[in-house]
């Protein structure tokens, strides 16, 4: 039998939430995958530290991948792997370098379109509209 994939937070700084999410089958596979890892602030393997992201839509998702480019870490955030993001486009106006975060469930983009998007609008490919849940 397959062993379940798990979503898991693998950051050398853990005060910052700076760090990577990684698909493995245990923390420690986590820990070992993302050793060495460029991007990651602390390379020692006793500061890397690993957290299971419990609530991550895992569907889909392959053993090793990594989200690191800003496509892949848009998705993680659909995913609920990664929080709020700096220096990202946004999902729904487009526009570089600004802040992402949930701006209603399942709802991403910046802060100029907190006041704009409605429920109807949800850009979450894991989130079904409010009208097709019925
Ligand atoms: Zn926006």
């Amino acid at each position: 039998m397959e062993k379940k994939l798990k979503a898991y937070f693998v950051d050398g700084d853990w005060d910052r939430g700076t760090g990577f999410a990684v698909i493995a089958h245990s923390a420690k596979e986590a820990k070992k995958m993302m050793y060495g890892r460029e991007g990651l602030d602390m390379n020692d393997w006793i500061e890397l530290h690993v957290k299971w992201i419990r609530d991550a839509i895992v569907d889909g998702c392959h053993h090793g991948q990594t989200f690191e480019s800003e496509s892949e870490m848009l998705d993680a955030m659909y995913r609920g792997m990664y929080g709020p993001t700096e220096h990202m486009k946004c999902p729904n106006c487009g526009t570089d370098d600004v802040y992402v975060q949930e701006i209603y469930d399942g709802v991403f983009g910046c802060s100029a379109c907190e006041d704009e998007l409605t429920k109807e609008d949800i850009n979450n490919p894991y989130k079904k509209k409010a009208s097709e849940v019925a």
